[in-house]
């Protein structure tokens, strides 16, 4: 099983704030009233142990001044327990941006900057801002951790040659043209969790990049920096998979020119069923993307995939994580944020 960050070796030191009471915006709100309350949260949570190590030399045991902030004795800066944080310089209210993080992870088809800017009482400009600033918290790891069985398949984004106007049309671009169209290519790995009463439950975790093409010599490469060798790979027919089985892989294909699309365990259904909730999430609310952006929507589709059996109060309390600069995750067991 992997779970969804790059995770390190984590020693569990649980805060003073239990993540697991902000199962709704109300409790989240009700408990963050204060800018003195956001801050003491981040200030807990990040040096959990209470010693504040100072994000620009290293140093540690800084010591706290009057005005909130803290004093370096190795470099002699001042700094706030923002700095080093996806906060820092912001001019905004922290609960603000506490209140977006819950609601773009709350969620299911994402939130628009026009909903966020009526929802939090900022510019649109502004909402605009903080969603792509709180997408860079969704980075994908780049290690090779799928193993078993690992569907991969790849996808078009852009739109519909027929719904343009005559004269903007490309010629032959229908289909898989790249020529107005964005290739993605992802790798699911199917895997069972044990969930909250103990029984099992299946589970994928999913993988996605922004390719230039569909080729063997862009694809195989992608393929062996994350799949672990010696797993199942299914993909359909394309030809860019051929010779897995040489690179240590057991290649099953699924051939859907012929329309079969499952053959017992052989199917790529997993990860399509992933392509149609990301095809839904861009048509269904940010109708249009930049290839500029895209990979950054696709990283939230896949932080959505993969957390989303958890409660909405852990998937805050992962968010609030990484917003802090903390590799972390929720355990099964018991209260409190993991902090490396
Ligand atoms: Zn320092």
């Amino acid at each position: 099983m992997v779970p969804y960050l790059c995770i390190v070796e984590l020693k569990r030191i649980a805060t003073m704030i239990d993540f697991r009471n902000f199962n709704s915006l109300i409790a989240l709100t009700a408990y963050f009233n204060s800018e003195k309350r956001c801050k003491q949260a981040i200030i807990e949570s990040r040096w959990c142990d209470g010693d504040v190590v100072c994000p620009y030399c290293g140093e540690h045991h800084c010591v706290s001044r009057t005005d909130g902030r803290f004093r370096c004795k190795g470099c002699r800066r001042n700094f706030s327990c923002l700095v080093g944080t996806i906060f820092e310089n912001t001019k905004l209210p922290l609960i603000k941006w506490f209140v977006a993080m819950y609601l773009i992870s709350s969620n299911k088809k994402g939130i628009s900057s026009y909903q966020l800017s009526r929802d939090i009482d900022v510019t649109q400009a502004t909402a605009w801002y903080m969603l792509h600033k709180i997408r860079l918290l969704y980075p994908q790891s780049n290690t090779t951790n799928f193993e078993g069985v690992v569907e991969c398949d790849e996808v078009f984004i852009g739109g519909k040659e027929k719904w343009k106007h005559k004269s903007m049309r490309t010629p032959r671009t229908q289909g898989r043209s790249t020529k107005t169209k964005t290739p993605v290519f992802g790798m699911m790995e199917r895997c069972v969790i044990i969930n909250e009463k103990g029984e099992e439950e299946n589970m994928s975790y999913v993988h996605a990049f922004v390719v230039e093409n569909t080729n063997k010599a862009t694809l195989q490469p992608i393929i062996k920096q994350y799949v672990a060798e010696g797993s199942t790979i299914i993909t359909d027919e394309l030809m860019a998979y051929g010779g897995l089985n040489q690179l240590g892989y057991s290649h099953f294909i699924v051939n859907h020119g012929s329309e079969e699309y499952a053959n017992g365990d052989i199917f790529t259904n997993s990860i399509e069923g992933f392509w149609s909730h990301f095809r839904r999430m861009i048509s269904g609310c940010y109708h249009d993307v930049s290839d500029e952006h895209l990979q950054s929507y696709i990283n939230e589709a896949c932080f959505r995939w993969n957390t989303r059996k958890m409660s909405e109060s852990e998937r805050f309390a992962h968010m609030f994580g990484m917003s802090i600069g903390m590799v972390c995750r929720w355990t099964d067991i018991g209260a409190g944020l993991m902090c490396a």
